[in-house]
């Protein structure tokens, strides 16, 4: 187990029961991924056939809470988690409307943009932002 995700772990008072470890697993298997609760409860199932949905979700929720895990919405208000690279602001997203593949974006501008909205009097806690088009391997397989 990853010591960082242990401290926060312990921080937050969170036992890991055998249903936990197993959601804790899939999202550590499948770093880099972005996975719907639904895919984390087909995974899941794999080492603990009994989980259920309740409890992958609520362990999903919790653990994003902890943040050991980032939580972005998606394609029709759907959320999909993926392990925190433990950063202090997350990254921005590029959704492939053809293969629906997300990709992350490193380069982030807004900084920039938020110290403005500062002068103006607000205090900025975050901000999201997501971009939508088509990635290379779809731009080179459609026939033009
Ligand atoms: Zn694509
Ligand atoms: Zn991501
Ligand atoms: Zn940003």
């Amino acid at each position: 187990m990853d010591k960082k995700i242990n401290a926060k772990l312990k921080e937050n008072n969170y036992k890991l029961t055998e249903q936990r470890e197993a959601v804790l697993e899939v999202m550590m298997d499948n770093r880099g991924k972005h996975l719907s609760a639904e895919e984390v409860l087909q995974e899941a199932r794999r080492k603990l056939p009994n989980i259920g949905m309740a409890t992958v979700y609520r362990t999903l929720e919790k653990l994003a809470s902890m943040n050991i895990l980032y939580k972005t919405m998606f394609e029709g208000g759907k959320f999909r988690y993926e392990l925190s690279d433990d950063e202090s602001h997350r990254h921005h997203h590029i959704v492939c409307l053809k293969c629906g593949k997300i990709y992350e974006v490193e380069e982030d501008l807004l900084n920039g943009l938020e110290k403005k909205l500062e002068n103006r009097g607000f205090e900025i806690v975050d901000h999201e932002l997501k971009f939508y088009g088509y990635c290379p391997e779809c731009r080179n397989s459609s026939t033009k």
